[in-house]
């Protein structure tokens, strides 16, 4: 077997394939690594007995988000949009009341309530607009914002108790994880890179706004099958060894030689990876101090979207668990309605803990809450537990805690030696999004092209 090659790239997500494509149009060989039996990583897609398909990790693109757009137009993907007519279920304290599904990141609260909370998301967006992509570390407030948490600074910020749970959800919802346990400057810099968070929680002209026909994972195998080099499947890396001229890869089975590497995992499980010599001190506790969100992604199918004959958009957002939010993901052309939903954070940590059995009695038993008793006579329920994929370990992606940024964030991209780095944790636009993956690929091929051409 030709093990040589001019670089190696460690998984086969977006990241990892967009970095091969751009090494190959730049005229380097690529061989790419991958852990798995299929490519995609965290956009995964499913199919159903009949054919038809569903995403069970990343599924929605959206406006700014112009390396998605261009790649689906690319490889003759297909879009379309998310359903979004009628009106919204809030529940909130055992009542269940309807909203009008274009609040933008608002929901329908009594005006105190509301009052404060535009207050408090408006005091959000101006620290959002002073944030520096790319070194948000260096802020003459970096260091106090980085010193706390997304919750402690809610609670500095505001003394009604709806806003602070508002400001959890949206950390649930967007990090999968609780806003104790988020940098505040992470927030801050999570925000801008999505473009605002009207853009990230919005559905119109926000990031839920459409779906790709087939599914997103097809955005993967399309690009896997236009490489020339190969994608070695079931190889997870367990050890990169790198000297002066170059570097050797490891799986358990065999080894590869190149001149660079790209690392492509999120930033956990590219600290699991043994290195030699070990890398420095600074990156490897970088990478113990950014963990993995909790979600548990569940689609429930129906034979009909019920719910739209009622007028309702299919959506619920609820402050209490295990499900707060519910979305319509029905498929196009087909007669079945599919909601999608998550357990998220705390909930979904929980929820890992019970049964598959106890998993659907819950979710079944909050969508009848929001749906009515319709929603007890489903078809098909579909889970994914992110938590527990060895190659994952946890979603929607990773999340800096305090001190992180300040501390560490120059090490995030900073190549060692024949090392770089890429992933959608490492993004600056669209981090931890479909995006961010694909920017950030194409960031450390440039990278990489840079130095072996020069
Ligand atoms: C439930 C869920 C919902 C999401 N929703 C959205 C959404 O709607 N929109 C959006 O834009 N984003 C969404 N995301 C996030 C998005 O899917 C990710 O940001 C993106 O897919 C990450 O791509 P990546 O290439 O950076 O990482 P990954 O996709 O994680 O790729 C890393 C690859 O490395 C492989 N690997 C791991 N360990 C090893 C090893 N030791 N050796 C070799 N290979 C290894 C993995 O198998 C994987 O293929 C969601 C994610 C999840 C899970």
């Amino acid at each position: 077997m030709e093990n040589k090659t001019d670089v190696i790239v460690i998984g086969a997500g977006l990241s990892g394939l967009t970095a091969a494509r751009k090494l190959e149009e730049a005229g380097y060989s690529v061989k790419v690594i991958e852990a798995r039996e299929r490519v995609g990583g965290r956009s995964f897609t499913h199919h159903l007995a009949d054919g038809q398909v569903l995403d069970l990790g990343g599924q929605w693109i959206g406006p700014t988000q112009t390396k998605m757009y261009e790649l689906c137009k690319e490889l003759d993907l297909e879009l379309y949009p998310t359903y979004n007519e009628g009106k919204i279920i809030l529940y909130d304290n055992g009542k269940k009341t309807l909203m009008g599904s274009n609040n933008g990141a608002l929901p329908k609260l009594n005006v105190f309530v509301l009052l404060g909370l535009g207050l408090t998301i408006k005091k959000v967006e101006r620290l959002v607009e002073q944030i520096d992509l790319d070194e948000p570390w260096n802020h003459p407030k970096a260091k106090i914002w980085d010193g706390e948490t997304l919750d402690s600074w809610i609670r500095k910020n505001t003394k009604i108790k709806k806003v602070r749970e508002y400001f959890n959800i949206v950390s649930e919802v967007v990090f999968s994880t609780e806003a104790r346990d988020i940098s505040f400057l992470h927030f801050l810099f999570y925000i801008k890179s999505g473009s605002g968070m009207d853009n990230l929680l919005n559905i119109d002209e926000g990031a839920q706004k459409e779906r790709i026909i087939g599914g997103t994972q097809e955005i993967s195998v399309r690009l896997a099958k236009k490489l020339k080099g190969e994608v070695f499947f079931n190889n997870p890396v367990t050890r990169i060894e790198q000297s002066e001229t170059g570097i050797k890869v490891f799986s358990r089975e065999q080894f590869w030689e190149a001149k660079k590497v790209i690392v492509t995992l999120p930033p956990t499980l590219a600290g699991r990876i043994t290195y030699q010599p070990p890398l420095p001190g600074m990156r490897d506790q970088l990478t113990q101090r950014i963990p993995a969100g909790s979600v548990i992604k569940i689609q429930v199918i129906y034979k009909t979207p019920f719910w739209r004959k009622e007028g309702l958009t299919g959506q619920a957002v609820s402050f209490t668990g295990p499900i707060k939010i519910v979305m319509d993901n029905s498929l196009p052309n087909d007669s079945r309605g599919v909601l999608v939903m998550f357990m998220e954070a705390n909930d979904g940590r929980e929820a890992s803990e019970w049964s598959i059995e106890k998993r659907t009695q819950k979710a079944i038993e909050c969508l009848v809450i929001y749906f009515g008793q319709k929603a007890a006579d489903y078809l098909e329920y579909v889970e994914k537990n992110w938590c527990d994929d060895e190659y994952t370990r946890g979603c929607y992606g990773g999340h800096f805690t305090p001190g992180v940024w300040t501390g560490y964030g120059k090490h995030l991209r900073k190549p060692i030696q024949h090392i770089h780095w890429a992933g959608a944790e490492t993004a600056t636009v669209w981090n931890g999004y479909m995006e961010g993956a694909v920017r950030s690929g194409e960031r450390a091929a440039a990278e990489v092209v840079e130095i072996l051409c020069g």
